[in-house]
């Protein structure tokens, strides 16, 4: 008897050829791969080293199966990607996202291998992050999720392997429960096991602090290039989490007016400029920065486009597409986020001659410091913040003179200056070790 038709009320999908070249535009591991062959081309990268520096080493995906607070089991996706270790112990964040997918993992782990490089700290790069929406968790099946998951990837775990850090929505309280459980499992306690933990169980002074650190130095140093001075300033960030509102804090405390900040609650604009303070006060108070009356609101679309000197994205990837990078009026961009330039944008922003510091120097204050974090661990000795923020600038001051000399000598934009620097380094250590194949 031959089967019945199965019949289906669903139409052909129907892919419009704008709507295909979007989804490219947005995928970040291809966003990621088109600045990487970029850049190996101008270095004339050799065949086999462009082949294995375009494969993640190790990607792994848990089931993570927790017991929620209602009694009822609840199975989450987790993902870990060690992107390149050949100069160092894998290091990169964790992040809980609903939106969290391997291929956006992929890149992450991608961008941290180039980043740890074009600071010269001895680390490689790799990625976590599990499927999950945190806000709709409570504190008990948050920790739950931490740990089972921590479980999962223990065996590429290590201070010597693999290193995790807070990303979005995750924290030094995720990080306090993944140094827990690896220790509960190699018996004894390994604080260098992650990074940007809490200061009282061996965090370092200055860490939670460090990425808008690292942002507000490389930011004064491109406005003195385009002959300005972060005194007086208009900055715009996007995003008021950890990264945005450090920048936000710090920019404004060296004279800067930061006329607009946005959450994912919304926007808010004062061309005179906000008290930044008080918003951090506000946002600690009500968790979101909706409902701040003494601002008007600016939706987050028309905030990335207002006049401005400086414009923080600070959020999120793909926000500067080519739909709206025409339309940026900064002179200035700090990508504080990971990935908030699309390639297409990229060349939009170039012909409009808007000087862009790309994510992996932007916002590779936070690896810097959690390689400081990672030497006081393993040392026993930790310093005072003095010298951690002294250290930092001095690194961030240095990477981004060496970005700017690789993009003067081979007339490149500064992101490809950034990773011909950053794959010089990692295609130097690989002649050097040789391949094991
Ligand atoms: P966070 O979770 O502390 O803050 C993220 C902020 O962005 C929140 O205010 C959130 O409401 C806001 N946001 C999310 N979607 C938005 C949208 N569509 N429009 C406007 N605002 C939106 O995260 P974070 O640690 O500040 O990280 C932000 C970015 O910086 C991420 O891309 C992350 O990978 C990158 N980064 C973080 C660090 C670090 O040390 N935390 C280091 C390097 C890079």
């Amino acid at each position: 008897m031959s089967e019945p038709a199965i019949k289906s009320d669903a139409q052909p999908a129907v892919i419009r050829p704008d709507k295909e070249t979007f989804l490219a535009e947005e995928n970040p591991f291809e966003a990621m791969m088109e600045r990487f062959d970029h850049a190996a081309q101008l270095l004339s990268l050799d065949p086999g080293l462009y082949k294995v520096l375009r494969h993640p080493e190790k990607q792994i995906i848990v089931s993570v199966p927790i017991i929620r607070d209602s009694g009822e089991l609840e199975v989450f996706t987790g993902y870990r990607v060690l992107y390149n270790t050949s100069r160092g112990p894998a290091k990169g964040g964790i992040r809980f996202d609903l939106n969290v997918t391997l291929e956006e993992v992929k890149a992450l782990a991608a961008w941290m291998t180039w980043k740890c490089a074009l600071v010269n700290i001895p680390f490689g790069g790799s990625k976590g992050g599990v499927v999950c929406d945190p806000a709709s968790m409570s504190l008990g099946e948050l920790e739950r999720v931490t740990r089972r998951y921590t479980a999962s990837i223990i065996e590429t775990l290590g201070p010597d392997s693999d290193v995790p850090a807070p990303d979005v929505n995750t924290n030094e309280r995720v990080m306090a429960w993944i140094m827990d459980t690896y220790s509960m499992h190699t018996r004894h306690t390994v604080t260098a096991v992650v990074t940007g933990k809490p200061v009282e169980m061996g965090g370092s002074l200055g860490r939670r602090e460090a990425t808008g650190r690292g942002c507000m130095f490389v930011t004064r140093e491109a406005l003195a290039r385009v002959g300005q001075s972060l005194k007086g300033a208009r900055i715009v960030v996007q995003g008021f989490g950890n990264v945005g509102s450090v920048s936000a804090d710090l920019m404004a405390k060296e004279g800067a007016s930061i006329v607009a900040v946005s959450d994912k609650s919304g926007g808010l604009h004062n061309p005179k400029g906000l008290d930044v303070p008080d918003l951090i006060k506000w946002v600690k108070e009500h968790r979101q920065l909706a409902g701040y009356l003494r601002a008007e609101a600016v939706a987050n679309d028309a905030l990335l486009t207002l006049d401005c000197d400086v414009l923080v994205p600070a959020a999120t990837e793909n926000v500067i597409t080519r739909k709206n990078a025409g339309q940026i009026k900064a002179k200035v961009i700090c990508e504080g986020a990971n990935g908030p330039t699309t390639a297409a944008a990229d060349e939009i922003l170039e012909k409009k001659g808007v000087f862009v510091i790309p994510d992996i120097l932007a916002n590779a204050g936070g690896v810097t410091v959690s390689y400081f974090e990672w030497v006081q661990d393993r040392g026993g000795y930790f310093w005072d913040e003095e010298t951690v923020n002294r250290r930092l600038e001095s690194i961030m001051t240095r990477s981004f003179a060496e970005t700017m000399a690789m993009a003067d000598k081979h007339t490149v934009s500064n992101r490809i200056a950034c990773y011909m620097l950053a794959v010089d380094r990692v295609a130097a250590m690989h002649r050097l070790r040789g391949m094991y194949a």
